[in-house]
């Protein structure tokens, strides 16, 4: 039934067209909301606009339903009846409607099903035809052979290496492409009618690796293969299907039983991996390229370097790639172009990213009273992208092309070029990035706001006192409330903090700096929760910190022979979210929680964990909250300026799907410890609550963003909230939180003016003073689908498939999201194929320079835990992996997807640079080397069965693999050269990373190693996921098929 071209297209394209997911049901659709309209209410200097004050999860009336909503409703899961104005279906788009045009119309599921269809014998016969030969070529084209190369792309335009300076100008890396050729005669199976749903499960892990080996067509190009005796011939009678031969095969000990196919063992031997497109070639050849030198952002749709690669970033104009990342860097001119390529169109934005200490930082422009310049018909910030004319007395806006008049206070002579005289003095007209001082008109009631505010909520039940818990955070926090973070000019923090205590009842605390001792009020209404003091309750740790250290002490002796092991969690977060409001500021709620909360109070659950539900089209219902209350309180909790840490310490299902709800919606952070153990977990917990407390954060935050003509932000996906298309909402935001924001046509664009983006996030800071913070880029337009093509960036394009797809499994089977991935990544591809690349043999995969690991990575999103639904997989674990991708990074997604596997074997004691990683394969691990493997939430420490003693007695002090404890955590403290080495490319990889990884040891051919092998993606997955060859090999076919 689904048409849409990717798996987020129906959550806007049909309620209102073109309008964000969140709408539906969300208020009376304001159709005056709309770019460009002077009426437009963001932002604007009206008291009370900023936030909504119709309460959230009101029963409302809402306007008039689209079409095809009413439909919608009833076929979508849902918690108890629904009445008009409920939140229900907060993430759930409506669903294609037969009239409704799809964003992006592909090819239909009927005629072209994302997995090759069985019936279709001449499609099969075709494919046979089609794979005849099997050379693999990865070679650097010239231009004219691999794209149509459009103006902005001409061969000159690459810089030279040596050039020490900068990378100025359109330098892209030479255009290159990846051809593949697969196996002749391989006969691609029919799909395999499993859970999973990929066709390239049923590949043969023995046909396709000999078929790689083929006969070697002509061609001056191609690469010999290493390791592969020349002429080595495709074996056909090797050719044939079942896990016996793989099981045979098995050159690799300690292969898995079980699974819904056999793992196949790395049969690598027989290949040469480095055949197919290689994600540490492409990291480790940008990094060579563009490493250690100046990016400046001076040119418009100019590649960024990688997110992997280290450099430096100058603003010269375009905000810089640590807060703007785009999928592609030239839209396409019209979306009828856009349509044909689906390729998304999209920008990651993380308004509050890290910047290192070699980089400026942001500048602050205080205009004073009059506040920020803007256009005055759009609202757009002034910025780079405005035009001066008439001797400087007026300004084009770059994004409407409105003529403003330039204030007085702001008059400026231009030069002979046009060019204000003040240029570079004023960030604002020379910077991608900086700030505003926000005046009252931008302010909450249009008062000045005070200083944000934390609240400590410690569960005290029994399981928490019992464990430790209580008092390892009551400890911790005495000396962690010095550290609070502050404006750089600040003796000390301005953040108040606060305490509360509950079980099945709140317990809140009065420590008042006058108070010899603390006191303690009892709130036993639930119901209803009201808060029972207002002095006394959030104070200045400075002031009362005697206080607060007593009661600090006495919060674990007061509660140490509790019986309660029932907890309330929804008015736990109430009281939270009354206290700032009462107190009238934004904060962060910071709660430690145990357990499933079951006591009688609003926000009860119930353990409805169902692995019945695994692969049927109610598995979304796991993902969804179990009862509405949760998404109305995280409305709340957002329009009070309320955001929601939770550290959660499970030891069995406390449904995350429901608990985590309000974390992400006001952009909190949800940590997660199963089975918390005092002695092994605290370092992991203490070191995530570190960092989050001491993170700089902007608080009861809202984001714009805005466009020039031709096209606009349809949707978005991140640890946010929606009360309208336009205002994404955020209670706070920190540097690790990232909106993704999808774009659409809705004009034709001029590939003069090319497409601007704005994005202005309005906040407070942790000072209290209420700021803006601009973002500006600018991108090229062109009518070559191959300048499309060659500005992509592949791990921005993984960030955007992967939360759409995790947004999409609120509404839609999962097997239908994993087809569309797959079907995108095919049409993609196909597009690429048919109208950039040279004529070549239909049995060549060609690849897009820049979109060549694009199928490595999609495959392992498309068997990540969240998309493939298993019995062994908590459902927790899903629900949470779910939510920390959907607030990702273009970093963050990209190590997560494809983790990093670093050889410990061969380190250089002499130098600080942490080795090069190799391909996550098993095949790239040997008996006698010791690897590292990250991907941001996990970190394993592999050891080989050879691995030599000095490297044992290096990193352990101990003389083998034997005496190692498999149990530990952490490294010993050693003074030998090689444990130190490892402890600094640990702390170097934590550094970068928002969450703490435990460290796992594991060794080869022991049970932990099951779990290990699970993150290396390009194997097959224990789970029955594709291995990345058979994921090509199922891409091909795809794309064979939507070309023939
Ligand atoms: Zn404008």
């Amino acid at each position: 039934m689904s048409q849409q071209g990717y798996v987020a297209a129906p959550a806007y394209s049909q309620s209102q067209p073109g309008r964000g997911g969140f709408s539906a049901g969300f208020g009376p659709p304001n159709p005056s909301l709309h770019y460009g309209d002077p009426n437009s209410s963001y932002l604007a200097p009206q008291p009370g606009v900023l936030k909504s004050n119709v309460p959230f999860g009101s029963s409302a009336p809402v306007g008039p339903l689209p079409p095809g909503t009413h439909q919608f409703s009833q076929t979508n899961f849902q918690n108890g009846a629904s009445t008009p104005g409920q939140q229900i279906h907060r993430f759930q788009g409506p669903p294609p409607s037969r009239n409704a045009e799809p964003s992006y119309p592909s090819y239909s599921h009927q005629s072209q099903p994302a997995y090759p269809s069985t019936a279709s014998t001449s499609a099969d016969t075709q494919l046979a035809n089609q794979l005849n030969s099997m050379q693999i070529t990865s070679y650097a084209s010239k231009p004219e052979d691999g794209c149509k190369p459009g103006p902005s792309t001409t061969p000159s335009s690459r810089v030279s290496s040596g050039n020490p300076a900068s990378f100025q100008g359109p330098q892209l890396p030479p255009a290159t492409q990846q051809q593949i050729a697969l196996p002749p005669g391989l006969q691609v199976p029919p799909p395999a009618n499993n859970a999973n749903g990929l066709c390239a499960q049923t590949l043969p892990p023995v046909a396709r690796y000999d078929g790689i080996l083929g006969p070697v067509p002509p061609n001056s190009n191609m690469q010999q293969l290493s390791g592969q005796p020349p002429g080595s011939g495709y074996h056909p009678q090797q050719a044939n299907y079942g896990p016996q031969i793989a099981g045979s095969q098995l050159s690799y000990p300690g292969a898995f039983p079980g699974g819904p196919t056999q793992l196949a063992g790395p049969q690598q031997k027989q290949l040469d991996p480095d055949s197919i497109p290689s994600p540490i070639e492409v990291i480790e050849s940008d990094k060579a390229f563009r490493g250690g030198q100046i990016y400046a952002t001076n040119t418009r749709g100019q590649v960024p370097p990688l997110v992997t690669t280290d450099c430096i970033i100058q603003d010269q104009g375009h905000a810089s790639p640590r807060y703007i990342r785009c999928t592609t860097y030239c839209f396409p001119v019209s979306s009828d172009m856009a349509k044909q390529a689906r390729i998304p169109l999209a920008a990651v934005i993380q308004p509050f990213a890290i910047v290192p200490p070699n980089e400026a930082p942001l500048h602050v422009v205080n205009h004073g009273e009059t506040g920020p310049i803007r256009c005055n018909r759009c609202k757009a910030y002034m910025c780079p992208f405005m035009q001066f004319i008439e001797g400087g007395r007026r300004y084009q806006c770059g994004f409407c092309n409105c003529i403003n008049d330039v204030p007085v206070f702001f008059f400026q002579h231009l030069d002979h070029t046009g060019r204000r005289l003040d240029h570079y003095e004023r960030p604002e007209l020379s910077l991608g990035s900086y700030e505003y001082v926000a005046t009252l008109d931008y302010c909450r009631n249009n008062k000045p706001p005070k200083p944000p505010a934390y609240i400590f909520m410690i569960d005290v039940s029994y399981r928490n006192i019992n464990s430790g818990l209580v008092k390892l955070v009551c400890d911790e926090l005495k000396t962690l409330l010095d550290k609070l973070p502050r404006e750089e000019q600040e003796e000390s923090s301005s953040i108040q903090v606060g305490f509360v205590t509950y079980n099945k009842v709140l317990h809140f605390f009065n420590i008042k700096s006058s108070l010899a001792q603390p006191q303690m009020m009892v709130v036993s209404d639930v119901g209803e929760v009201f808060i029972p003091l207002l002095d006394g309750f959030l104070v200045n740790f400075k002031e009362s910190r005697s206080v607060v250290i007593n009661l600090l002490d006495q919060i674990p002796e007061m509660f140490a022979d509790t019986n309660e092991s029932e907890t309330i969690f929804a008015p736990v977060i109430q009281a939270g979210m009354e206290a700032l409001k009462a107190a009238e500021c934004a904060g962060k709620l910071f709660i430690f929680h145990s357990s499933l909360p079951t006591a009688e109070a609003p926000g009860k659950l119930r353990n409805r964990d169902d692995k019945k539900l695994l692969n049927t089209d109610k598995e979304k219902t796991l993902f969804q909250p179990q009862v509405n209350s949760y998404e109305a309180l995280a409305r709340n909790c957002v329009a009070n300026g309320c955001c929601v840490n939770l550290f959660i310490f499970p030891n069995q299902y406390v449904d995350i799907a429901s608990m985590g709800v309000v974390t992400m919606y006001t952009g909190g952070t949800l940590y997660k410890y199963n089975n918390f153990q005092l002695d092994a977990d605290s370092p992991q917990f203490l070191s995530d609550l570190r960092k989050d407390i001491k993170k700089t954060s902007g608080f009861d935050a809202i984001m714009r963003v805005r466009t020039s003509t031709g096209f606009r932000a349809t949707d978005f996906f991140g640890a946010i909230c929606m009360n309208n298309t336009t205002d994404v909402e955020m209670a706070a935001v920190d540097c690790d939180k990232a909106v993704t924001v999808e774009f659409k046509h809705d004009d034709k664009l001029n590939e003069d003016n090319g497409a601007l983006i704005q994005c202005a996030v309005l906040y407070t800071s942790i000072s209290g003073q209420r700021r803006l913070r601009i973002h500006n880029i600018g991108l090229n337009c062109s009518s070559q689908l191959a300048d499309v093509y060659k500005t992509c960036e592949t791990d921005a394009l993984i960030n955007f498939f992967a939360k759409s797809a995790f947004k999409a499994i609120l509404s839609q089977p999962l097997k239908m999201v994993r087809e569309i991935l797959v079907n995108q990544t095919a049409h993609m591809l196909a597009c690429y194929r048919k109208n950039c690349a040279s004529p070549s043999a239909v049995s060549q995969l060609i690849l897009p320079d820049a979109m060549k690991v694009l199928p490595v990575y999609m495959n392992s999103l498309l068997k990540s835990w969240v998309l493939v639904g298993r019995p062994e997989i908590p459902t927790d674990e899903r629900a949470y992996q779910r939510q920390l991708v959907t607030a990702m990074g273009v970093a963050d997604t990209q190590l997560f997807f494809y983790p990093q596997l670093l050889p410990l074997h061969s380190l250089d004691l002499k130098s600080d640079i942490v080795p090069a990683a190799v391909r996550c394969s098993a095949e790239r691990l040997s008996e006698g080397g010791a690897f590292l493997l990250v991907n941001g939430l996990n970190m394993f420490l592999w050891l080989g069965v050879s691995a030599p003693p000095e490297l044992i007695q290096g990193f352990f002090n101990v003389p083998s693999l034997a005496h190692i404890s498999t149990e530990a955590t952490s490294l010993p403290q050693l003074d030998s050269p090689l444990s130190k080495k490892l402890k600094s490319i640990l702390d170097h990889i934590q550094s970068q990373k928002p969450y703490t990884m435990k460290l796992m040891i594991v060794k080869q051919q022991e049970q932990p190693e099951m779990l290990f092998r699970q993150f290396l993606v390009e194997d097959k997955s224990i789970y029955g996921g594709a291995s990345y060859m058979d994921f090509l090999c199922c891409v091909h076919k795809e794309i064979c098929q939507l070309l023939s």
